[in-house]
């Protein structure tokens, strides 16, 4: 029999998943497209730079002339068609990495503006929003005045207001975070990410671009580098790292913008220069050689999670038609309960600590508990299956990755049976 497992799931979720299958066949069949070109975008980029097993052999101490490392910066910059690019085990998350752009770049008495409205929830302390985050060095104990724009009600960029915005306070950087974070709106498709860069472009071509590329690599035929954007930013334990890398980040972008990131990494003079591999180059390029599928399964489980609550009568973002422009999936639960037995569903349905039970718990860097089912290889890896939220109104999960379809699928399903279960 096919699909033998559904039978330990409820009736209506087996006919939500076996209608689902067939209702998603031809979007299914758009992701492969997308995951093929970026395979093959990813291979070439390997035989153009001729990755040779010797490239695996990890330096030590300041890491002098570690050709593994330097091939794979070349390799992202490649696949990202931009000038240069910063790819290191030493950046920690991809709050890391985003925060060494900004700091890289800004300089006291700069101004920064986001044109997506409120970051996601960790760089407020970066920014320095958060009145606890006093002196712990964040670009307010710095002098760089931080703005925000916030997004249309249709979820568009108010370009308007940010180029009066820009002319007024003379903006020396403008961020774009292309995924929603924790909020129930559309992902910023790259499309409004090129057309929002062209026009700022034309007023102050001195502006800087950046994009929050975290959960958006190879969703799209693109990335925000080929569309214009000066620097990126992302983390090797979400799309970028195929569930491989251990740990890590990357900046890919102009030259310029690339070293200055590095400067702050290591230490001005210093720059790309140094940072032993020890043994991991091989498991960051492993991670960036899955990438692309791993990204494929993961808008596919996004799909599928989003189609059955959907049938389950919950309001979801995006639609299952919409076009994405990251791997993440929200639903809105819309009361606690029936958010924590989700999510805890998910967790049993993991592969790691499936018999763990996660709860609401305060977070670094994060201003509401947090429940973060989070059952991967790697720890908080969210390529891997995984669904978190704030706990606060309308108690929205947000649910991505799944290092391949078919176990994803088995989580997604096991987080509508304790909702089935428990709530509904
Ligand atoms: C995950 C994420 C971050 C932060 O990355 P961490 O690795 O959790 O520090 C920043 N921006 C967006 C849009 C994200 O999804």
């Amino acid at each position: 029999m096919s699909h033998f497992f559904l039978t330990e799931f409820d009736k209506r979720i087996q006919n939500f998943y076996i209608n689902g299958r067939e209702d998603l066949k031809e979007l299914f069949e758009k992701i492969d497209e997308t995951t093929e070109s970026n395979c093959i975008k990813v291979l070439k980029s390997f035989q153009k730079h001729n990755v040779m097993i010797s490239d695996f052999n990890g330096t030590t101490g300041y890491g002098y002339d570690d050709l593994g490392r330097i091939k794979l910066e070349s390799i992202f910059a490649d696949i990202f068609n931009a000038e240069d690019a910063l790819v290191r085990w030493q950046i920690m998350s991809g709050t890391h990495a985003i925060s060494l752009a900004l700091f890289g770049i800004l300089r006291p008495g700069d101004s920064l503006l986001y044109a997506t409205g409120k970051p996601y929830d960790t760089l407020h302390s970066v920014i320095g929003l958060n009145k606890t985050s006093k002196n712990e060095g964040s670009l307010a104990d710095f002098n760089i005045s931080y703005y925000d724009i916030e997004l249309l009600p249709d979820s568009k960029i108010d370009i308007t207001s940010v180029l009066n915005k820009i002319s007024k306070d003379k903006i020396k950087m403008v961020a774009f975070q292309r995924s929603k974070g924790y909020q129930f709106r559309n992902s910023i498709s790259l499309t409004e990410i090129r057309l929002a860069i062209k026009e700022i472009k034309s007023k102050f071509p001195a502006v800087i671009c950046f994009v929050d590329n975290c959960y958006g690599e190879f969703v799209n035929y693109q990335e925000p580098t080929e569309i214009g954007a000066d620097i990126i930013a992302g983390s090797l334990i979400k799309n970028a790292g195929g569930g491989i890398a251990p740990t890590g980040g990357y900046l890919a972008g102009k030259k310029e913008y690339v070293e200055m990131a590095a400067c702050r990494l290591t230490a001005p003079g210093l720059g790309k220069k140094i940072g032993a591999s020890l043994g991991i180059n091989r498991l960051l390029y492993q991670g960036l050689y899955f990438a692309p599928s791993v990204t494929g399964e993961a808008v596919k489980n996004a799909i599928l999670a989003g189609y059955l609550a959907k049938k389950f009568g919950y309001e979801i973002s995006p639609l299952i038609e919409e076009e994405r422009s990251d791997i993440v999936q929200a639903i809105k639960f819309g009361n606690n309960e029936a958010l924590i037995a989700f999510c805890q569903g998910i967790q049993k349905g993991s592969q790691i600590d499936s018999s763990a039970l996660p709860i609401p718990a305060e977070m670094a860097g994060y201003d509401n508990n947090i429940i973060m089912a989070s059952g991967g290889f790697i720890e908080g890896s969210s390529i891997e299956i995984s669904c978190d939220a704030p706990i606060k109104e309308p108690f929205v999960a947000y649910l991505q990755g799944g290092l391949s379809f078919n176990y994803g699928q088995y989580a997604i399903l096991k987080g509508f049976q304790e909702l089935v279960d428990r709530c509904i």
